[in-house]
Parts: structure tokens; C-alpha cells; sequence
């Protein structure tokens, strides 16, 4: 399979080879010629699967540069997905001459304002910045073509879906829409069914499972131990290019911190963040000023470095769709990458509700020479990914499941 039987145009195939894309992904592979068609399209994909590409390629070829735009809008969660977005639509305008722009939250309005008079015919934007800009009647979204909503299942997460319903007002009725989604919740369903008009479904894989090239290992440990443990895995296994989640962003301070008093190099990367400051952890590890980037899950979905190596759950996630997020971070666009969760006692139904997600139990490692000095627990090696019966006794949880 080539791009070249997608219906993709030749300036669009340029761009793809420029970008070094060599076969399309299933997601390109199934999406794109919808696309072209002026279907609207849901696609149910997470990040890593190449879906930027698979919506950004067709609708650069679908819609045109003339005043008057953005002809293009495309609504996204995070400041680092938009960033993102709009790298791939910058690399496709160099042979398409679209005019690109991105707009989101927490920095000045200016440089936005002007690139908005200056004219856009592709706009990315987060919603509630979108939402301001187009309160001030600098952006004007009377002419869009093609709505894209990506990663609709995280701005429902995250209390966006109020503001993403005041931009689909403010779009023309008739229009082609494209949503993706990790996850397809009834939420979602019902927003696909209310928005979208016959709508044509592609999906990767079952969206619950992690990529097949991802190893993963779990280590059982003490709650006490875990930094302890997380320094030793680095050190000993070498581990370079890691992402680590924590579950707040106080442990993601301290966790970076730690790591740097042991001489590894690190950063944390969230919510508290300033724009520029998770700008500039980001990049220390994508030239290699940093080994490690400590995150919470806020900003998981929106991190996209080639070639990490390990992801680290230094804390197991509250859901178990988190973990599939999380560990999506490493073997990205068919490479392979390790996921290393540390296990605490407390952590064990969490690693249960996991594993009945993704269908398989998980290998349980030690760590060769490392002085388990605390109590660790480890998981019954008889156990199956099946859901086993609660009993009223056993119902208590260490931690709270509800997320947020
Ligand atoms: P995405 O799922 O859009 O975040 O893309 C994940 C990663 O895959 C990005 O780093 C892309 O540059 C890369 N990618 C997307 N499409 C392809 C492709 N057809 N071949 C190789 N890499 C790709």
C-alpha cells in the first residue's frame, strides 16, 4: 500500500514524501480517500497512529486559499496538539501555499490577532481561546468548510464540550465535519449522531489495546521505594529518552527533582506549567538536554517526541484508558518502545482494572541488584485478565477511580 492510490494530488504527495512518510498508516490508509470524497468521517484513533496526517492531507487538498477563510478550522484539547497540528499543516502548506495558523490559550493575543487579519485559510485552535478571539470579532468562522474536532473524547474530559458547542453554532450548518476520538463513550456517540451527517466510521484497531510493539513490564515495589527504584532503572538499564507520569503535579515536581539530585537530567511538564515552560521541557528532550520528562496525565495525550524509549508509570494511572494514553507515548507510528509501570501494594486493583482492558496480564520483573529493603507485593502469577466477582468486602479501593 502507497499514498498514491488515495486520491491524494500530486503537490499533497509531495508534501508526504517531504515528511519522509514512505506507506500510508491504517488510519491514512482508511480515512483519507473518505475524506476527499467530502464524507464526513469519525474516526476512532489514538495518538501515535498518524491520525494528524490523516485528516490534515485531504482537507489541505479539499479546501482553498482565497480571503475570506479560515476555510479550514480544526478544535483540539491542548496548546501541545495544536502545536503539533499545526506543524504538519505548515509542512503541507510549504507545497499546497496554504496560510496556516494556530491560536490557543495562556499566551498574548496580539501575534494571533495578526495572524487572524492577516489572513488564514487553515486554522487551529484550542476552544476556549478560539471562543475569545471570536467574542472580539477577530476571528470570523462564517466561511468554514471543513470542521475537524480532534480528540473529541479528551475536550468532553476536560469541560470543554460547552465552548466546542458555541463554535459549532458559529460554523455554517452546511459543511463537512471530521471528528476523532480515542475513546467512542456514549458521549461521544451521541455528539457523532448530532453533529455529523451519515457519517463513515474508520477505526485502528480496537481502540482499548496498546500497540502490539510495546513491551510491558511491571515492578512490584514499596510505596516508600519507588524514586529509590525509578533512579536504579535508569541508571542500571540506561534509559534515555523517557517520559515518567505521575498521577499530580506536586509528584511530578518531586519526582523530577529527585532524579536530578541522583545526576539525571529531567524536567516536569504540566498543567501549572506556563506555555513557555512546558515549550522548553518538551524541547530539552527532544535535542537531548534532558533524559527524562516527568508528566501528569493532562498533558499525556498532547506529548509527541520521536523515538522515546521508555514511558515509566511512576504512578498507575486513574483509569485505565490513561494507561493505554500513556504508554502510547513510546512506539509511536510502528516503532517499537518499553512501558514500565512501578506497582505500589495499593496499586494492585488499579494494575487489575488495566489488565481486564487490555485483555492480557501484565510480567511482573525485579529489578536485578536493587535492595528491596520494604515490603513489595507481587501479583499473583495464576491471575487471568478476566473481571473477577467482587464481593461486598472486597470492594474498597485505595484510591479514588472516578477521574478528576
Ligand atoms: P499522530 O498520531 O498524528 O500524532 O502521529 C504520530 C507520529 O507518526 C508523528 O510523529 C508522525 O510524524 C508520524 N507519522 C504519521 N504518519 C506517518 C507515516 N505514514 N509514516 C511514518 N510516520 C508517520
Amino acid at each position: 500500500m502507497s499514498f498514491d492510490n488515495l486520491g491524494l494530488e500530486p503537490r499533497l504527495l509531495e508534501a508526504v514524501a517531504a515528511m519522509g512518510y514512505t506507506r500510508p498508516t491504517p488510519i491514512q490508509r482508511d480515512a483519507i480517500p473518505f475524506v476527499l470524497e467530502g464524507r464526513d468521517v469519525v474516526g476512532c484513533a489514538q495518538t501515535g497512529t498518524g491520525k494528524t496526517a490523516a485528516f490534515v492531507l485531504p482537507l489541505m487538498q479539499r479546501v482553498p486559499t482565497k480571503p475570506g477563510g479560515p476555510r479550514a478550522l480544526v478544535v483540539t484539547p491542548t496548546r501541545e496538539l495544536a502545536l503539533q497540528i499545526e506543524g504538519v499543516a505548515l509542512e503541507v502548506a510549504k507545497h499546497t501555499k496554504h496560510r496556516v495558523a494556530v491560536v490557543y490559550g495562556g499566551v498574548g493575543y496580539e501575534p494571533q490577532n495578526k495572524a487572524l487579519k492577516r489572513g488564514v485559510d487553515v486554522l487551529v485552535a484550542t476552544p476556549g481561546r478560539l471562543l475569545d478571539l471570536m467574542e472580539r470579532r477577530v476571528a470570523d468562522l462564517s466561511n468554514v468548510e471543513i470542521l475537524v474536532l480532534d480528540e473529541a473524547d479528551r475536550m468532553l474530559d476536560m469541560g470543554f464540550w460547552p465552548q466546542v458547542r458555541k463554535i459549532i453554532a458559529a460554523v455554517p450548518a452546511e459543511r463537512q465535519n471530521l471528528l476523532f476520538s480515542a475513546t467512542m463513550s456514549t458521549d461521544v456517540m451521541r455528539i457523532v449522531s448530532s453533529t455529523l451527517t451519515e457519517p463513515v466510521r474508520v477505526e485502528v484497531a480496537p481502540s482499548a489495546k496498546p500497540i502490539e510493539t510495546i513491551e510491558q513490564r511491571v515492578y512490584p515495589v514499596g510505596t516508600q521505594q519507588k524514586a529509590q527504584l525509578l533512579v536504579h532503572l535508569i541508571k542500571e538499564q540506561g534509559l534515555d529518552r523517557t517520559i515518567v507520569f505521575t498521577r499530580t503535579k506536586h509528584r511530578a515536581d518531586r519526582v523530577a527533582k529527585v532524579l536530578r539530585q541522583n545526576g539525571i537530567e529531567s524536567a516536569a511538564i504540566h498543567g501549572d506549567r506556563s506555555q513557555s515552560q512546558r515549550q522548553s521541557a518538551l524541547d530539552s528532550l527532544k535535542r537531548g538536554r534532558v533524559r527524562v520528562l516527568v508528566a501528569t496525565d493532562v498533558v499525556a495525550r498532547g506529548i509527541d517526541i520521536d523515538d522515546v524509549s521508555h514511558v515509566v508509570n511512576y504512578d498507575l494511572p486513574n483509569t485505565p484508558e490513561d494507561y493505554v494514553h500513556r504508554i502510547g507515548r513510546t512506539a509511536r507510528a510502528g516503532k517499537s518502545g518499553i512501558a514500565v509501570s512501578l506497582l505500589a501494594p495499593e496499586e494492585h486493583e488499579a494494575l487489575r482494572d488495566i489488565e481486564v482492558k487490555i485483555g492480557s496480564v501484565l510480567d511482573c520483573h525485579d529489578a536485578a541488584g536493587f535492595d528491596y529493603s520494604q515490603q513489595r507485593i507481587v501479583p499473583n502469577p495464576e491471575r487471568t485478565a478476566k473481571r473477577a466477582v467482587r464481593t461486598v468486602f472486597s470492594s474498597s479501593r485505595g484510591r479514588g477511580r472516578r477521574r478528576r
